[in-house]
């Protein structure tokens, strides 16, 4: 009986790890690729996407701007390279992306989300986007990493989570209309999350 209870009460106060913080934050901005391939070690089960070439140089550019344009206007701001510990509690995630294809100027910009939750978002941003930029816009969650974008696991975002590709640049054409325009696109995902955090 003795050791019925003893062996009870080790099961029960067996340590067992802590369970990691939510962290809460207005906002999450995520440079897709950024840290890579430093970080993959840490995360072995993870494809160590590099991304498009170039891309890794352009999203910390436009995150960095998106954060210091939403903590101008006081919003709370994670700003994460493509990985990270812990989970997430926010009201809007983007995760900042450019595309690339192996046969260039067959895709343009896109939008991944997970769920329906995203869907209004997505919808806002394209109208957004699609007025300035001026090459293809494919459909949203056209490829299966968009729409399970392993962040995404990582992230809960009470007005959406979003990939954001912002071109394809890979396409000679879309590329050079990007490289003097990273800062403005990042302005106009900073708008566009203002609107959407505060509508609700
Ligand atoms: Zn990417």
């Amino acid at each position: 009986m003795l050791g019925l209870i003893l062996a009870v009460l080790t099961a029960t106060s067996s340590p067992s790890p802590p369970p990691a913080p939510i962290r809460q934050y207005d906002v999450l901005v995520s440079a897709g690729h950024e840290g890579r391939p430093a970080s993959c070690p840490r995360f072995p089960k993870r494809k160590c996407n590099l991304g498009a070439a170039g891309e890794r140089q352009w999203t910390p550019i436009v995150a960095d701007e998106v954060a210091r344009s939403l903590r101008a206007s006081g919003i709370a701001v994670a700003r994460e390279p493509a990985d990270f510990d812990g989970f997430f509690e926010v009201k809007a995630a983007v995760f900042i992306h450019f595309d690339g294809s192996n046969n260039p100027c067959t895709t343009g910009a896109s939008i991944g989300y997970h769920n329906s939750g995203s869907i209004s978002a997505a919808k806002q941003w394209r109208d957004m986007y699609s007025r300035y930029f001026p090459f293809t816009f494919m459909p949203d969650n056209f490829t299966v990493n968009l729409r399970d974008y392993y962040g995404f696991r990582q992230v809960h975002a009470a007005d959406g989570a979003l990939v954001i590709e912002l071109g394809e640049i890979s396409c000679p054409a879309q590329r050079q209309w990007l490289a003097s325009r990273l800062k403005p696109a990042a302005d106009l995902i900073a708008d566009f999350i203002r609107q959407l955090i505060v509508k609700k």
